[in-house]
């Protein structure tokens, strides 16, 4: 298989375990990370149907929404303070915003290119030490901070689950829901209304994500990796 057989296959097993959830078919967006592949795989994805990838460094997003204006691009790496202008310029959507000061500075270079930007909180459901995302217990804080900044939205919660072990995968996906709903009574209405997004589920564990609630999965190496099984 290539990379469009790859990206139409997770996709339409996307689709398909969205409606096992009782939600609609197209209830889930699937993110292609492209962070390990260069343009022509890209390119590929795109013919097969692929309108939202993800990049973990400032400067491959910045290359590849340049020479791929017309799909989504999410970032779901390490923010650097001083690329902030960068990742702001380049993404629908940044999925790992966990400090305040991070929140003030998107603010300011969102206003300085006229856009709002849609952010996701990253949370550290698990609490491994290797992980990044803010402690489950301060996501509502920082929610209302990013609700203060006129240019700054956020659209919900995201996290990485603990590789190669489904239970605790399924247990810190069962957590980010429960976290999501309680941090949500805790915004205005109109900002409740935003705050709809949980980002969860990679090549691994997707599936166990979207039964917990995933709205948006990001896969990688199931759609770009050759050696890659399920
Ligand atoms: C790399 C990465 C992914 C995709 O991981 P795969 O295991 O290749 O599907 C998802 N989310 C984040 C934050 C990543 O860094």
């Amino acid at each position: 298989m290539g990379v469009e057989q790859r990206y139409r296959k997770v996709a339409d097993e996307v689709a398909a375990a969205a409606e096992r959830a009782g939600r609609a078919a197209d209830a889930v967006r699937l993110v292609a990370v492209s962070k390990t592949v260069g343009a022509a795989e890209v390119a590929r994805a795109v013919e097969a149907g692929a309108r939202d990838f993800g990049e973990n460094r400032p400067d491959q997003i910045v290359a590849k929404a340049a020479a791929f204006p017309d799909v989504r691009w999410h970032f779901i790496g390490n923010i650097q303070s001083r690329r902030i202008p960068d990742i702001v310029g380049a993404s629908a959507l940044i999925h790992s915003l966990y400090q305040a000061r991070h929140a003030e500075k998107i603010d300011r270079a969102a206003a300085a290119l006229g856009k709002v930007q849609d952010v996701l909180i990253e949370v550290n459901v698990s609490g491994e030490e290797s992980k990044s995302g803010i402690a489950p217990a301060e996501a509502a804080a920082l929610a209302r901070v990013c609700c203060e900044l006129p240019h700054v939205r956020v659209r919900g919660l995201m996290t990485m689950a603990p590789q190669g072990d489904p239970e605790r995968a399924l247990e810190t996906f069962r957590g980010l829901a429960a976290l999501a709903d309680e941090v949500r009574a805790q915004l205005s209405e109109e900002d409740a209304a935003a705050f709809t997004e949980l980002s969860m589920g990679m090549s691994e564990d997707w599936p166990a994500a979207i039964a917990c609630g995933a709205t948006i999965v990001r896969v990688g190496r199931a759609i770009f990796s050759e050696s890659f099984e399920e």
